[in-house]
Formats: C-alpha cells, structure tokens, sequence
C-alpha cells in the first residue's frame, strides 16, 4: 500500500497543467491534506520547486517508480476543498494555468521562491573551490557576469553542480512581551540584592507591580519608557524572574477603525426597506438568488448592504462585499468598519504585502466574518458565505488584465451557487450585461429611484465647447463653469472638477516637424509625468528625460499636449487665485494613504475645490460639495470602443452623482464638444433606462454584446511575419470547427502592434451557442504551447472589454 499525492507544480508550463503524482512518505503521511504546499523534486535533473497537494488515494499496487514528496510547507491547508474546486473551475474558465489561478487565489507571501545555487561537484576542481571560498553553497541570481560565466564552465565539467533552496516569504510578525514568572519571590530575590544594583531593583519593582496586575508587557513599551534597557530584561531572563516571550500579531491596517464606538443602523425608508426585505429573505431561505439593485446616487443602497450583512451575521453566517478600488480608499472602509468593527477584513492593493497576509489569515481562521475588498477578494478563504454584494458592479476595473484574466463578478456568482447564498450587484448605472439579464428574468430587479430624504438629482447643463470661447471661456473653462466656481467660493461651498482622461495621456510632440517621443520597445507614445520631468512607457516601463530639443530636427520648439491635471490647476490658479484646489491624480496618489490623505483635507474643507482624474468620481459622500464640473466629457467617446458610450454615461452619471448629497442643493456643468450624442444627453436627464434601451438596440445592430459572448485570442512573437503566419492558420482552425453562426473578426494587428519588443495579431469569435468552443480553444492552447519554446505566446481572453 502506498499513499500517493496529486501536486500541481509551480512550472507553468503545458506539461504541468496537470497533476503529478507523487509518494507520500510514512512520516508525513498523517499530516499530509489537499491545499497545502509541498515541495518536491520535478523533471529528470534535480530541479525542486514547490507545489500544491490537489488530491491523496492510496493506491495498492503503483506502477512505476514515484519520487517522493520531500517536504510540507503548510500545518494547515491553505487552500480548503472549494477553494481547490474554485482554482480548477477559474483554470476552465479563464484558459490559465492552474497552477497560475492558485497563486492568484492565495496572498503573495505565500508563494515560494525557488532559488538556484552552485554548490562543489562530484569532480571538484581547485578553481570551484577557490570559487566558492568558505561559503558551502552562491545564490546563482547574486552573482556579477564573469563569475556566472566560470560558473556555467565549471559546471559542464562538474566541478560544481546546481542545487536548488525554497524561499518561503511567509511572514508572521511577532512581538516580543515580558512574562513575570509566576513562582518567582520578586521580595525575597530583592533581599539578596547589594544596594547599589539600581537596575536589578528597578527591574524587580517593575515586575513586582506586572505579576500583582496580572500584565505582561511588551519589551518595546517597556524599553521605550526608558528606565529599562532589553539587557536588563535578558539578565532578568537569566535569573528565572522573567521570561521573553515571542507572540504572534496582527499587523491591522486599520486599527484605529477598530477601536470606535460601532455605528448603529439607519430607519430605512419605505423603498429601502423592501429592498432589504426581499433580499433578507433570499439569505434566510439560503437561496441561491441574483438582485439586480438599479438605485440612483445617494438612494442609500450602501445602508441596505449594511443592514443584508447584519443579517446574515444574526444568522451565524459570513458576507462577501467587493468594491472596485478605488472606493476602498477610504470611505466605503469607514462606512463597513464602523458598522462592524474588527469583524471586518479588507483587502486592497494599498496594503502592504505583509498586511494582507494578515488580514487574509484572519479570514481563514474564521476571525473575521465580513470581508470588504477589491477584485482578488473574491478569492477570500470565507467560509459559510451568507451574502455576496458587488458594489458598482458595472466596474471595468473588476475584471483583471492579465492572466488569469477573469471577472470577478464570475467568480462571485461561482461561490455563490456553492454556497446557496443570494448575490446583489448593486449600481446607479449596471452593466448592460447584467441589465439585460434581469430583463430575461435571470436576476431580479430590484429599484432604488429615489435619493434619501427626497434630495433631487442635480440639474445638470450641457456646455457645448464648440463655441465657447466666443461666449467668453478661458482655455479649458467655460464662461458658465467659471462663474458657477466664483459663486461657490463666494458662499464658502465646495466643487469638484473632473478631468475625463480616458482615450487620452499627455505627450511630448515637436511644433515644428510633428515629432512624438515613442518608447524604443512598444508602438506607443511615452507619458509625460510632470512631477518627475520624465517620459515614461505606462506598458513597459521604460523611462526617460524630458528633450529641451527636438530628437528628430533638433528645434527647440518641443511642446507638451493634452489637458493633463497638472495644467488645469495652473489656468485655475490663473483664472481663480484665491480658490484653494486640492488635485488627485495618478502623481498625487502614488504613496500610500495617498488618497485618503487628499480626501481627508477635503472633507475637513481645507480646499474648496478638488480638482482629479476619473477616480473622483465614484463613491465619495461630501455634504458641501454643491457643484460638480467636468472640463472634458467627450474624450473617451472617440475611442473604438463599442463601449465608449456605455462608459462615457456611466462616468457622468457617476460624477454628477457626487452634487448635492445632503441638504445644500447641487449643480452640474458638463463640458461637450458633442454636446447632442445620447450617452451625454440620458445622463443629463439622468435617465439610466433611456440609455439601456437605445444602447441594446444599437448593441443589437452592431452584433455585440450582450446579444452576442465575445472571446479575443492573442497571438504574438519577436518577429512579425510569424505572430501574423500564427493568427491566419489560427482563424482558419476556429472557422472549420465553430459553427455557421459564429462570427470571427480580423485577424487585425494588435491596437499596440509592438509591445516589449514583440508583435501581436488578434481575432475575436462573437457566437451565441457554441458547444465545442471551449475544447478547441484549449486544443489552439495546448498546441500553441508545445511551440512556446520557438517563441510564441498564445493569449485567450473571455469576454474582453474591448475588442482593441
Ligand atoms: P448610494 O450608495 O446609493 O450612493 P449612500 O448609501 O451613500 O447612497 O447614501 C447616501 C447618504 O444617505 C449617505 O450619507 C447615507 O448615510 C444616507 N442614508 C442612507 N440611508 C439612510 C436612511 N435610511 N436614513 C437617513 N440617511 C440615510
Ligand atoms: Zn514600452
Ligand atoms: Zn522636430
């Protein structure tokens, strides 16, 4: 009888997408469970690299030999069974590795580093050992380019030979306390004491008062008090007094949250508490439901979130609430926080690696019970899930870029279904997907048409720019947002003013001879970034200089275009001098805290007008904010995009939605140079339902989505004519296996033909019923692959948001 173990190995490559078995020695036997990381030796050198256990079953009889598990990473799975089946399902769905959804699913520090060293051969030489001086074994990654090449040489004639270590980056951070001990007779001790051993009495008082108040303090409060030094306690150590006592803690990005009184819930109106009810319902009956829930800006749909939660907590279960991003930061947290409390994880990308390991292990140990998060807390190790929301769940930004390129919104209602929990996907403005599927009656529809307290909707007026400087505007400002400004300053209220930046970056072009700084790997123009006076490529990274002159003709006449941030706040700082702006932007949010920092004096009135990219649109709950200006609402229109002007209304309406939240009355001037186009006209009359109905029909025309499912499949390599040779016979492959119905468009070059220094080719399939086409996409994936070495890479993206 052996014990044999499944692993998926951490080498994505074809041959490791699936399991491989390996035996499972007597002495880990008993402790070995699907989920945990192991390491094992992989391939026919002695490679080792980590893996993950997917399945155990002894096998009476194996044939062949099997090599051995030779480590456990974990005492306890990291991964339970749904997260093991939910890993496999997100693989299917996404066209990843599995391997890949598994690191995907779990908290960086928890991904393991193989690291290469050298270590002396079996024939070694004078050279290797002189090499290697007195260390036993060189990190292969720390060394210069002439000792790698003696390196390589000396390895091909054994005088040394590779060996590989695991990294764990798991990190649990441990502060260290003072423990009086229990038996220890401070009084007696003190007695045996000469006089003059200040220390030594100072420190047996101490310990006299801790032992009578039962506390043991930790080592950094009592040195940072400063009569005792940690020398001191380590002497006292040595006597038997004390003992140091190392203890696991939390690092908590937001413990002073945590220590507020708790907030209490709301009356709900009449509109939200049926709302409430329906779904409350759903979470009692544990039924495996979908509400749409359609609410207006400030209809209070956050309070229903709260008080579905609540519930599902009465009920001694869990709840789930994703947020795109940057609503995270920082008032929706507030608002979950100071409802829950400590009960609350959240998960963002402005956590330190090291916090979300903590938070993520609260989580798996049942410590926290509502999880509030991004994207990838979808993943999040919760148990007995009583509720799913996703807030804003038109979002684009909950679908992930690269691989596993999946939406979070799938994943959701994955879980959800496992778990016979209802999902509510609440937005001003739904995604046409979702709004299309309640009216096929797949979600229900639930409706928040309402603001609390029966505050209207602001009245929002079109500016059209076309002929606005005859009127009396000033670069990038209107006469009529001008003076709407003015008026706020003179009553001591606040604006916010947004700049479109979609379809649109700042660059670098020559007046003279029409020259662009381009990045030496992609197709594209370099960024420019003010505060730092460089170009840079946002897909590469590749940085450089701003040029004085001209790289091409050598003038002096380089100029920087587009309406960046940093320009409009000078023409305000211009045209309003005593107005006090706060921007936030890219530049201005980089650091951590970044953007609460920025909200925070806002909100303290420090400025009176907050100046920001499309991340001040969403979410943000300001009683002064009476005005809400937006200098270009056009520039995402242009894009070709067939969801430019889903995207455009949803952004509007987003924005205006931050006017007139409380008791003062807002405004809203958008800024147009297609003044008439429909996305900008229904989100002037802020008329969500008008837009889904003329959308679909043009959506219906055109053969997209939601009529249609959409994949984009990406071919690309170094060198053109084979990225473009691969992409033809591809589509020729999809054409004789897809049915009649199903469309494929292109192949056309990728919008950025030249990325990192390789080409790209794109399809996209558009079908309504295609049964087989998943197994012949696995099948172009597995081929492609097996070429992989020869340079190729394949990219298969389901339900791409656009088809660029
Ligand atoms: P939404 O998420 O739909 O934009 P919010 O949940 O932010 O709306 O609610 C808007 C404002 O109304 C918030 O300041 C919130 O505290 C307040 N609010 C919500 N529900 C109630 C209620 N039942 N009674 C009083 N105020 C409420
Ligand atoms: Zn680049
Ligand atoms: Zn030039």
């Amino acid at each position: 009888m052996t014990t044999v173990a499944q692993v998926i190995v951490d080498v994505p490559t074809l041959q490791t997408d699936k399991p491989f078995d390996y035996a499972v020695p007597q002495a880990l036997a008993a402790q070995l469970q699907p989920g945990m990381r192991v390491w094992v030796q992989f391939g026919r050198g002695k490679r080792q690299v980590a893996g993950m256990v997917v399945g155990i079953r002894p096998v009476a009889e194996y044939a062949g030999t099997l090599k051995p598990i030779l480590a456990v990473l974990d005492y306890t799975p990291v991964l339970n069974p749904e997260g093991l089946a939910l890993s496999h399902w997100l693989a299917a769905q996404t066209f990843a590795f599995w391997i890949t959804c598994i690191q995907t699913m779990l908290p960086t520090m928890l991904k393991v580093d193989t690291q290469k060293n050298v270590v002396l051969g079996p024939a070694p030489t004078a050279e290797a050992k002189a090499l290697l001086g007195d260390q036993s074994a060189l990190l292969l990654a720390d060394l210069d380019e002439a000792t790698t090449a003696s390196v390589i040489r000396l390895l091909a004639q054994d005088a040394l030979t590779l060996a590989y270590r695991r990294k764990d980056r798991a990190k649990v951070k441990q502060v260290e306390h003072v423990v009086p001990t229990a038996t220890a007779d401070f009084a007696a001790a003190r007695a045996t004491l000469r006089a003059n051993a200040t220390k030594q009495h100072r420190l047996l008082d101490a310990l006299t008062q801790w032992q009578a108040a039962g506390t043991t303090p930790a080592v950094s409060a009592v040195v940072a008090d400063g009569a005792l030094n940690r020398a001191d306690l380590v002497a006292g150590q040595k006597r038997g007094w004390l003992t140091l006592e190392a203890r696991e803690v939390y690092r908590a990005p937001y413990a002073e949250l945590d220590a507020q009184p708790l907030t209490q819930p709301l009356p709900l109106t009449a509109e939200q508490a049926t709302v409430t009810a329906t779904v409350t319902a759903a979470v009692v009956a544990k039924q495996n439901d979908t509400f749409l829930l359609e609410g207006v800006t400030g209809s209070g749909k956050t309070e229903v979130y709260l008080q579905v939660i609540a519930k599902a907590l009465a009920m001694h279960r869990t709840a789930m609430m994703l947020v795109p991003e940057i609503a995270l930061t920082p008032q929706m947290v507030h608002r979950v926080k100071g409802r829950f409390g400590a009960a609350v994880a959240v998960m963002h990308s402005g956590l330190s690696d090291g916090e979300k390991f903590d938070e993520w292990r609260r989580i798996q140990r049942g410590e926290a019970q509502v999880v509030v998060g991004a994207r990838s807390a979808a993943f999040a190790p919760l148990t007995n899930i009583g509720v799913f929301i996703i807030d804003e769940e038109h979002e684009t930004s909950y679908k992930q870029d690269d691989a596993p390129r999946y939406h979070a919104r799938d994943v959701i209602l994955h879980r959800a279904a496992t778990h016979h929990a209802p999902v509510i996907l609440g937005s001003a403005t739904p995604s046409l997907e979702s709004r299309a599927r309640a009216a096929k009656g797949v979600y229900t529809l639930l409706h928040l048409p309402h603001r609390i307290n029966d505050h209207p909707l602001p009245p929002v007026h079109i500016i059209d720019m076309r002929d606005a400087y005859k009127h009396g505007g000033k670069e990038d400002f209107s006469a009529e947002l001008l003076t709407a400004l003015e008026a706020r300053l003179a009553r001591g209220e606040q604006s916010v003013l947004m700049l479109n930046r979609r379809g649109y970056s700042s660059f670098v072009m020559c007046r003279e001879c029409g020259f662009v700084v381009q990045c030496p790997n992609c197709d594209i123009s370099l960024t420019l970034h003010m505060d730092s006076h460089t170009l840079r490529c946002h897909y590469c990274g590749h940085e450089e200089p701003v040029p004085s002159v001209c790289p091409s003709c050598g003038s002096k006449k380089i100029r920087y275009y587009g309406t960046g941030t940093q320009k409009v706040e000078q023409t305000l700082h211009e045209l309003l001098p005593t107005a006090r702006v706060l921007r936030m932007d890219v530049d201005t949010t980089r650091k951590k805290g970044g953007h609460a920092r920025i909200l925070d004096a806002f909100g303290a009135g420090q400025a009176d007008i907050l100046l920001g990219t499309q991340m001040i649109a969403k979410g943000l709950d300001f009683p002064n904010v009476t005005l809400v200006g937006v200098i270009n609402a056009d520039t995402g229109l242009g894009m070709p995009d067939f969801r430019a002007s889903e995207h455009t209304f949803q952004l509007l309406t987003q924005v205006a939605g931050r006017a007139g939240r409380a008791d003062k009355a807002g405004e809203v001037f958008i800024q147009s140079f297609n003044p008439e186009h429909y996305a900008i006209r229904y989100a002037q009359a802020h008329d969500y339902e008008g837009f889904f109905r003329q959308e679909m029909a043009i959506r219906h025309r055109g053969d997209y989505p939601p009529y249609y499912f959409t994949v984009r499949v990406t071919v690309s390599h170094p060198e053109e004519d084979q990225a473009a040779k691969a992409i033809y016979s591809l589509a020729n492959t999809l054409r004789q296996a897809l049915s009649p119905q199903a469309i494929v468009l292109g192949p056309t070059p990728g919008a950025i033909a030249r990325l990192k220094n390789r080409y790209f080719y794109q399809l996209v399939i558009k079908y309504k019923r295609e049964p087989a086409l998943d197994a012949t996409l696995m099948q172009v994936l597995n081929d492609t692959q097996a070429a992989s070495r020869t340079g190729f890479f394949v990219g298969i993206d389901r339900e791409p948001q656009s088809f660029m």
